[in-house]
């Protein structure tokens, strides 16, 4: 791994790149990351647009965020210099008892057992644990677990090796389980209850949302919204866009009281559908449709934003591919 000796600011990047990401699709992130950012202090001191832009494709966008502050508060509260303690590396915004363990046991040797998706899977089945391992009771237990089969010698090999052994051998579907060394006494292996654990009580419910968003543009501006609220895009550019209730296309008197919500007066033109797109997230589903009207002169300068200077903002993926197509087909 190009993180491994780095230092910690190179696996703490990596740890939260990684978050809910595959290696093969984080792995670009990481390098693009640490090309333009080298050191925790130029991270901090970027702008938001920046680190967003770089951010962008990659989905989450709370990590990069949340990555930015603990930058600043390791530039502005340490020193610069990334600190060393378990409980120190888990006050950082972004950070929770995993990556804290992560990056204590991998950049600074220190005994703390990492318990990720794989750590769950590896030592639910071979202990045959039912307890279900999104409680509180089941990270309580599987937590201790793991702290006593530490090596507290190489904490950090221990981590990586029993990780890289779920990620690679007792996988989350078919298993290799006839040519496992732990085949004579795991439980699950033994029991035939491999396909059953670990445990998970909780299903995700989806919520599903209906987003239009409206391209107005002349040859040389576009309209974009930075993402200000608590929602889903945070920190993010997107179209400008209104939410409907119930899945029906979005009518004129609606795209009227959006207007008026902007503050845009004087828009007469006509707008026309010239998209869907649909986007799965961890807890919503979305249901997203385009449309396009000519810019009012009038807009161009109040509203409007250079389209060179929109291109370098942070957009979430759908909106970027979309508007990617839409450049490619007016060229
Ligand atoms: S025997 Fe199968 S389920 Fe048990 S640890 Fe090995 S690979 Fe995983």
């Amino acid at each position: 791994m190009p993180w491994h000796g780095q230092g910690a600011y190179a696996v703490w990047l990596s740890e939260i790149i990684l978050q809910q990401t595959r290696f093969e699709q984080g792995l670009p992130y990481y390098l693009k990351f640490i090309e333009s950012f080298p050191s925790v202090n130029d991270l901090a001191n970027a702008p938001s647009e920046r680190v967003m832009q770089l951010w962008q494709g990659l989905g989450y966008y709370s990590r990069a965020r949340n990555l930015h502050k603990a930058a600043q508060t390791i530039r502005d509260e340490f020193g610069g210099v990334f600190p060393n303690t378990y409980e120190a590396i888990l006050s950082l915004t972004g950070i929770g008892p995993y990556s804290a363990a992560a990056i204590a046991s991998f950049a600074f040797g220190l005994p703390h057992a990492v318990v990720d998706g794989n750590v769950y899977r590896v030592l639910g089945r071979i202990y045959g644990i039912e307890t279900a391992i999104d409680s509180t009771k089941g990270k309580k237990e599987f937590q201790a677990l793991a702290d006593t089969l530490l090596d507290p010698k190489l904490p950090g090999d221990f981590n990586q090796a029993i990780m890289n052994f779920g990620a690679t051998h007792c996988t989350p579907q078919q298993p290799k389980c006839e040519t496992c060394p732990f085949n004579k006494e795991c439980s699950a292996y033994l029991t035939e209850r491999v396909q059953t654990l670990p445990y998970k009580e909780k299903k995700i419910k989806l919520k599903q949302r209906f987003l239009h968003f409206i391209l107005l543009e002349s040859d040389s501006h576009i309209i974009v919204q930075e993402r200000r609220g608590k929602d889903i895009w945070q920190g993010l550019y997107t179209l400008p866009m209104l939410e409907l209730s119930d899945d029906r296309l979005a009518l004129d008197n609606d795209w009227k009281g959006f207007f008026k919500t902007q503050g845009w007066t004087g828009f007469r033109g006509e707008l026309a559908l010239i998209g869907e797109e649909s986007q799965l997230l961890s807890h919503q589903k979305l249901k997203m449709r385009f449309y396009r009207a000519a810019m009012p002169d009038t807009f161009v300068g109040q509203y409007g934003i250079a389209k060179e200077q929109a291109a370098s903002y942070g957009y979430p993926k759908t909106i970027a591919a979309f508007l990617q197509k839409k450049k490619g087909s007016a060229s």
